[in-house]
C-alpha cells in the first residue's frame, strides 16, 4: 500500500484508526479518530480530547488548519501522480499482447495519468514488448511537468501571503532571506511546508549535500541582490539585512542511519558543518567587501522524522553555537494546553532562556528584536506543520529514509515542494557538483536499479529573458550538463539506467516550462 497517500490515511482515519501522537511528543496522550482537515473547516468541529484527559481539545492552539487543509490537497494532488506509476505500467505490461492493446492503453493511461504515449512506443509492443524504462521515465516527467503547471495556475491564489511575508521579513529589518538546505530529498518541502514561508522575491533557496554551500557562488547571490537594492531602493531601507540560513538534518529515531549521508549520519558533525560554512560565507564578504555587519546568520536543524526544527539562537554579536537551541518538539509538547495568546509568549521565552543559558552553548546577551521576531515566526508556524504530520502520518513519516522519485539538476524546480519527491543537485557545471551528484545517483542506485528501474534525471535551468541570447546559452549549458552526467556515470548510460529530461523556463515565478524537445537537442 502507499502508505503516503493523504487519501487513504485520511479514509483509514475515519474508519476507526485512532490517531498516535506525534514521536517524541504529548507522550502517553493517546488521541481518539481525527476527522480529515476539511471536515474540521466545513464543519467547524471540534477535535475530539485525549482519552486520559477528555478536558482536554488536542489540536495545538496555534495550529493553521485552514493552511495544513491546503497543504494536505497540494500533497495529494502530487504524490497521485508519481504513486500510481508502477502499477499502471505493471497493468500495461499484463496486457500488452491484446489484440486492442493500443486503444485500452490509451484509455488507462488517460484516467490513471492523465496523459498518453507516444502511439510509436505502445504500437510495438506486440514484438518486443513494452519498453518499461522508457515509459517508467517518461510517467516521471509527466507527472513533474503536470505538478509544475498546477503550482503556476495556483500561483495568483497565493499572492496574498506572498505579499505578507515580504512585508514581515521587511518589518523584521531583513530584505532579503537566502536558504542553503541539504539536498537530501526529505527537505525538498522545507519552505512551503516545514518553514511555511511562501516563494517570493526575497527568497533564494539553492541546496547542496550536506548543506555545504559553495561560498562563491553564494557570495555572488548576495553580489546581485546588494547590487539591485542600490538601483531599486524601494526593496528595503539602506539599515535592512540580509538573513543567510543553512539547514541541517537529523532523525530522532535512528540518528545512527537516517541522518545526513553526506555526514556519516552524525547529528553534532552536520550542525558543525553548517555553522563552519556560514562562517565562510559571513567572512568572505567582511573580508572583501567590509559589511559582514549587514549579514545576519541563522542555523537550523530539521528532524526529518517529523518535520520539528531545531534553531540556533544567535547571541546579541549574531555568533552561534551549536550548544544553544529551540526545539520545536520540546515547545509543542509544553504549549499544548495553553491559549493561543500564552503559546505565542512562551514561544518568545523559549528564546530568552535559550539565550540565557550557561555552559557550552553560552553567548553574550540576546540577539536582536528583529530576529526575535523571525525566530518566534518560524517556531510558530512550524508547529503546525508537526500537526500536520501527526494527522496524516501519526506523528512520524513512515518512509524514514529516502524515497525520491527524480534526480532533480541545474536550479531545480522551485514549484515542486514535497518530502521526498526528488533529491536535487544544485550545479552550473557537473565537475564542481560531482559530489552533491555521485551521492544523487548512489541513492538512485538503491532506489531504482536494484528493482530494475532506470534513474530519471530532470535537468532544468532557469533564463532571463531580459538578457538578450539567455535561452539559448542556458539551453546550451544543459546539453553540456546531460553530456557530462552520461559521460561521468558511463556504465548506467550503457545499461540504458539513465533517461533525461532537459527544460528551461525565464525567471519569474510561474513562468511556463519550455521542454527542450528533440529537434533542439
Ligand atoms: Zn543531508
Amino acid at each position: 500500500m502507499n502508505t503516503r497517500n493523504a487519501y487513504k490515511i485520511r479514509a483509514s482515519r475515519s474508519s476507526g484508526r485512532n490517531r498516535t501522537a506525534p514521536v517524541s511528543m504529548a507522550q502517553g496522550n493517546k488521541v481518539g479518530n481525527i476527522p480529515a482537515l476539511d471536515n474540521d473547516l466545513s464543519s467547524g468541529y471540534i477535535a475530539p480530547v485525549c482519552d486520559s484527559m477528555p478536558e482536554r481539545n488536542c489540536r495545538h492552539p496555534l495550529t493553521n488548519m485552514r493552511q495544513n487543509a491546503h497543504l494536505a490537497r497540494c500533497e495529494e494532488s502530487i504524490t497521485n501522480r508519481f504513486y500510481s506509476i508502477t502499477s499502471v505500467l505493471k497493468h500495461l505490461g499484463n496486457i500488452q499482447h491484446n489484440e486492442n492493446f493500443v486503444a485500452l492503453a490509451n484509455d488507462i493511461t488517460s484516467k490513471e495519468l492523465d496523459f498518453n504515449f507516444p502511439l510509436q512506443s505502445l504500437e510495438s509492443a506486440w514484438i518486443n514488448g513494452l519498453d518499461m524504462k522508457l515509459l517508467y521515465s517518461k510517467s516521471i516527467f509527466n507527472a513533474i511537468n503536470s505538478s509544475v503547471n498546477q503550482f503556476s495556475e495556483d500561483l495568483g491564489r497565493n499572492e496574498d501571503s506572498k505579499v505578507d511575508t515580504h512585508s514581515f521579513f521587511l518589518d523584521c529589518g531583513y530584505h532579503s532571506v537566502d536558504i542553503t538546505p541539504c539536498s537530501d530529498g526529505r527537505l525538498k518541502g522545507l519552505s512551503k511546508y516545514i518553514f511555511r514561508l511562501p516563494l517570493s522575491a526575497i527568497t533564494i533557496r539553492n541546496s547542496y549535500a550536506g548543506a555545504l554551500l559553495n561560498v562563491e557562488s553564494n557570495v555572488r547571490d548576495w553580489e546581485k541582490i546588494e547590487l539591485s537594492r542600490l538601483r531599486n531602493p524601494s526593496s528595503g531601507s539602506s539599515a535592512s539585512r540580509y538573513l543567510k540560513i543553512v539547514v541541517y538534518h537529523r532523525s530522532s529515531s535512528d540518528p545512527l542511519h537516517q541522518g545526513c549521508a553526506a555526514h556519516g549520519s552524525n547529528d553534532k558533525l552536520a550542525a558543525e558543518a553548517g555553522l563552519e560554512k556560514l562562517t565562510e560565507f559571513h567572512s568572505a564578504i567582511d573580508n572583501t567587501y567590509s559589511c559582514g555587519s549587514q549579514i545576519d546568520l541563522l542555523l537550523i536543524g530539521v528532524d526529518t522524522d517529523n518535520d520539528s526544527i531545531r534553531i540556533h539562537i544567535p547571541d546579541s554579536n549574531g555568533e552561534l553555537s551549536i550548544h544553544r537551541f529551540v526545539d520545536t518538539a520540546d515547545l509543542y509538547n509544553e504549549t499544548l494546553n495553553l491559549n493561543s495568546d500564552q503559546a505565542r509568549v512562551a514561544l518568545f521565552n523559549s528564546i530568552d532562556k535559550s539565550s540565557d543559558m550557561s555552559g557550552w552553548g553560552k553567548g553574550e546577551g540576546k540577539p536582536s528584536e528583529g530576529m526575535r521576531k523571525v525566530i518566534s515566526n518560524l517556531l510558530e508556524y512550524n508547529l503546525s506543520q508537526i500537526e500536520y504530520v501527526a494527522d496524516l502520518y501519526g506523528g512520524s513519516y513512515p518512509d524514514l529514509g529516502h524515497a525520491e522519485q527524480f534526480i532533480s539538476v541545474g536550479d531545480g524546480f522551485q514549484e515542486i515542494q514535497l518530502r521526498n519527491i526528488a533529491y536535487y543537485a544544485h550545479l552550473d557545471t557537473v565537475e564542481e557538483g560531482s559530489a552533491d551528484l555521485d551521492i544523487g545517483i548512489k541513492i538512485f542506485s538503491g532506489l531504482n536499479i536494484k528493482k530494475g528501474l532506470p534513474i530519471p534525471i530532470a535537468i532544468h535551468y532557469r533564463y532571463d529573458s531580459k538578457v538578450p541570447g539567455s535561452r539559448a546559452r542556458v539551453v546550451q549549458k544543459s546539453k553540456r550538463v546531460m553530456a557530462a552526467i552520461l559521460n561521468r556515470y558511463k556504465e548506467l548510460a550503457v545499461g540504458n539506467n539513465l533517461f533525461f529530461q532537459l527544460s528551461v523556463q525565464d525567471l519569474p515565478l510561474g513562468s511556463d516550462l519550455e521542454i527542450i524537445d528533440k529537434e533542439e537537442l
